[in-house]
């Protein structure tokens, strides 16, 4: 018996349970994997992210911890047509901090349990759920052993295939895309330093950041799924496409993933919210999915101690819902414009494209405009 109980205890579900232990809100959090996640998903941070992962405490580790990336270059045949600063230097944050997911899951789950060592319950897997319109009862498998556990409210934050969400029957279409893509981790050898680049070039888009530790990820667009994710096919697709050499021998992650976003009918239901990707799975390619979640938890807070505490919370639930549920389609919006950014383009439609682009970023009003919907500001 708690106040909050919170599904899933990766990035979202992580920073709701600190947000709440800090308003004096007894929760725990259910996580079926017995460890963290290892798998390098997010690495970009975006301003309002790290305002809200600073409400916690934790926005100075991350920060030390990753890569500020102030400025990003469209390139094209090997010249920089467009420059484009991430966000005015008075901005309190005036980049997109890069660090690899499992980093930040680190650090959310240390806060976690500094603020309560048992607020995450390992190998805790939710397989039920039943709403009696006054407490929500999950039944959960541990360790094989089941049992129990009742709350006032509930947060399904496990994920794109939440489980929460198919126990509350609430439907989230898939929608998929032609867009495939093959990325690693090599030794930085580009001369963009800690500045993105994205290569518009025929063949499709090469995307590229900098990691912690010298390190670059490479992610190169593919019409079909590679037949198994091969460093020397990267490094030869961005050579060919950047004229950059990479070396293979020295990659240090390697991934593929096609694309497919869903966005859920609801976010609130009776007792239950759904939030991060249970609620909305949006394209990699935009970088937007984890901070999307985070600024979900932050915006469900008031919501939640309005319930726990027996105050009025109707209004504040259905206008967390209406405002996310937007914020998240004009996030799957956003990464549908750069996925359409990336794809192959013969030479005659390329070159006026890119001229084009070139001349928009030159109008100061213009690149800001685009930096503010690329950095979620
Ligand atoms: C290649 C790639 C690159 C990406 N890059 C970026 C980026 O740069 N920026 C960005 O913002 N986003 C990015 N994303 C998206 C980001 O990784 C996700 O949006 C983020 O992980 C969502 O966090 P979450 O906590 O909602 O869900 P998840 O990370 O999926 O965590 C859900 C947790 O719930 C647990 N769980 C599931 N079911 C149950 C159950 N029944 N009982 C108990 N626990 C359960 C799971 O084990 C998991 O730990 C990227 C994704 C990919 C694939």
């Amino acid at each position: 018996m708690t106040d909050v109980l919170i599904v899933g205890g990766g990035p979202v579900g992580l920073f709701l349970g600190s947000l709440l232990l800090q308003q004096g809100v007894a929760v725990r959090v259910l996580e079926k994997r017995p460890g963290r996640n290892a798998h390098t998903r997010a690495i970009g941070i975006h301003p309002p992210a790290l305002a809200a992962l600073d409400r916690i405490g934790v926005a100075r580790e991350l920060i030390g911890r990753g890569v500020p990336i102030r400025q990003g270059f469209a390139v094209s045949r090997g010249r920089r047509i467009a420059r484009m600063p991430f966000a005015p230097v008075s901005s309190r944050y005036p980049f997109v901090l890069a660090v690899p997911q499992p980093v930040t899951e680190e650090i959310l789950e240390r806060r976690l349990s500094e603020l309560d060592s048992d607020a995450l319950v390992r190998n805790a897997r939710v397989t039920g759920m039943h709403d009696d319109g006054g407490r929500v009862m999950l039944s959960v498998t541990t360790d094989g052993t089941f049992s129990s556990c009742t709350a006032g409210f509930v947060v399904g934050a496990d994920g794109a295939r939440s489980t929460l969400r198919t126990l509350l029957g609430i439907e989230a279409p898939e929608k998929l895309y032609p867009d495939h893509y093959l990325m690693g981790d090599f030794p930085e050898s580009s001369p963009f330093g800690s500045d993105a680049a994205l290569f518009l070039e025929g063949d499709g888009i090469v995307e590229s950041f900098p990691l912690p530790g010298s390190v670059r990820r490479w992610v190169v667009r593919l019409g079909k799924p590679p037949a198994r994710p091969d460093a020397e096919q990267l490094a030869g697709l961005v050579a060919r496409r950047t004229r950059l050499h990479l070396d293979a021998a020295a990659n240090t992650m390697l991934s593929s993933f096609s694309v497919r976003s869903r966005l859920a009918a609801r976010m609130v239901s009776g007792r239950t919210a759904l939030i991060g990707d249970a609620a909305h799975e949006i394209s990699p390619i935009g970088g937007q999915g984890m901070n999307l979640g985070w600024l979900d938890a932050e915006a469900l807070l008031p919501a939640i101690t309005a319930v726990v505490h027996g105050k009025p919370s109707i209004d504040l639930l259905r206008r967390f819902d209406s405002a996310r549920r937007r914020a998240a389609v004009s996030a799957r919006r956003q990464a549908e414009v750069n996925m359409a950014l990336g794809r192959p383009l013969p030479d005659g439609l390329l070159r006026p494209r890119n001229a084009a682009i070139a001349c928009a970023a030159a109008l100061p009003a213009f690149n800001a405009l685009v930096a503010r919907r690329f950095t979620m500001q």
